[in-house]
């Protein structure tokens, strides 16, 4: 297995993984979206609100405002040794007051660790006019994309890697332009692959010419993680893969309990047809 970084942008990164199959890279992508644990606002206590949102509605904003988040510090509720999900290390208090007249922004939220914010200071949550306030009181947990959606930490998705192949540059001139990718360019008058990460597969320039052969790999894979920004994208990536690795160990210690019961099993068995045949002579 081969990993090639093709481009880190903010909160964006591209590579290329080769050398494996469907069902490893959508396995990675499974476990990428659903497996990484987030810090979100899960409950949330109305003490004032007199804006022109419902409580459930202001809520619901409330729950998908991406927190920064620190997987050192926190445990999920599950998991931790507090048992009953309600200690320091596995929620985090927050409050949120405001005063109208004013636009009231994700930034204004008070959680009791500085370590942990909202990615995006200035995402509004509701408009307060004059003499209106509110109240809030929230609980922010560690919870996992196959939970709910606002536990999700990006958008993350692969495509197969392509391959074109030009038997005769002059002859396939016409099809550049019918590319919506922008793939080729041209050098002295015959046609070239220029961005070839562009691709995406859709068969027009090979429609357009049988010179033109477009194919995808079936062992290399253009992955793209787009973090919400509680987590960097490569932490997304190594948390994936250090809970998939779990999840295996988990499978592993299971398989041997099950297989011990079939071993007990069928020595009762052979004991029982032992003791019968001894007891019939
Ligand atoms: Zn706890």
């Amino acid at each position: 297995m081969k990993i090639e970084k093709i481009s880190k942008k903010d909160n964006e990164l591209v590579f290329v993984i080769k050398d494996i199959n469907p069902v490893i890279a959508n396995t990675l992508r499974r476990s990428m979206i659903s497996e990484v644990p987030i810090l979100t606002i899960d409950e949330v206590t109305f003490i004032k609100n007199d804006s022109a949102l419902f409580d459930e509605i202001l809520a619901h904003r409330l729950g998908l405002v991406p927190f920064t988040t620190d997987l050192s510090s926190y445990d999920e509720k599950d998991k931790c040794s507090c048992k009953d999900g309600a200690c320091a290390k596995c929620q985090l208090h927050a409050t949120l007051k405001a005063k109208g007249p004013c636009t009231v922004y994700a930034g204004e939220i008070q959680t009791q660790d500085p370590k942990i914010k909202p990615v995006y200071e200035k995402m509004p949550l509701v408009k307060l006019l004059k003499g209106q306030n509110l109240e809030i009181d929230t609980i922010l947990t560690l919870g996992r994309g196959k939970q709910h959606a606002k536990y999700c930490p990006g958008i993350i998705y692969y495509r197969v890697y392509p391959t074109i192949e030009i038997k005769n540059g002059k002859e396939a001139v016409k099809c550049m332009k019918v590319c919506p990718k922008d793939v080729f360019t041209l050098e002295k008058d015959e046609l070239k692959v220029k961005n070839l990460l562009n691709c995406d597969l859709c068969q027009a320039c090979s429609d357009c010419s049988d010179k033109i052969k477009v194919s995808g790999s079936e062992t290399d894979f253009i992955f793209n993680i787009e973090s919400f920004g509680q987590l960097p994208p490569e932490e997304i990536l190594s948390t994936a893969i250090d809970k998939f690795d779990e999840k295996l160990d988990e499978f592993a210690l299971k398989l041997k309990d099950v297989a011990s019961g079939k071993i007990k099993k069928a020595v009762t068995t052979t004991t029982k047809k032992v003791t019968k045949k001894l007891k019939k002579k």
